[in-house]
């Protein structure tokens, strides 16, 4: 991976911590989503020390930020991601292997339309995961 983080981190105005570093160094390195649990435990074979609080609070800051995508799972357990593509776009969260997929749809047309008719309101923003099986799960 040759990201930038720091920079990333810089351009959001967000503090460069030894601990954020690595956290998105785990989470760029991996193409599933994670536990702050899981985060944590591959801190600790890095340099970067942090009590799992630290972690807790670093993945919660930086989702606000939309540098990493929280993903509120079916399972009610919260699992962290990393995506590198910035434009707007939703993603397909297989729950069987914890592959994440971008979904080039997004349907905000379909849904500021609805909104319009029968709200009589407009969209600012929106934000959409959808949860399935991947293809080679269901080919499984
Ligand atoms: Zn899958
Ligand atoms: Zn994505
Ligand atoms: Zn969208």
């Amino acid at each position: 991976m040759t990201l930038q983080f720091d920079t990333l981190l810089r351009g959001l105005r967000l503090k460069v911590t030894p601990q954020r570093l690595a956290i998105l160094e785990i989470l760029a390195g991996e193409s599933t989503y994670l536990t702050p649990e899981e985060v944590w435990n591959r801190m600790r074979s890095k340099s970067a020390k942090a009590g799992l609080p630290t972690v807790y609070r670093n993945l919660e800051d930086l989702s606000e930020c939309g540098v990493l995508i929280k993903i509120v799972h079916p399972d009610r357990r919260l699992y962290y991601y990393f995506c590198p593509n910035g434009h707007h776009h939703h993603h397909f969260i297989c729950i069987s292997c914890r592959k994440v997929e971008d979904l080039t749809f997004c349907g905000l047309d379909i849904i500021d339309k609805e909104v319009r008719k029968s709200l009589k309101g407009a969209v600012v923003s929106h934000l959409m995961q959808v949860y399935g099986h991947c293809k080679e799960c269901l080919a499984c």
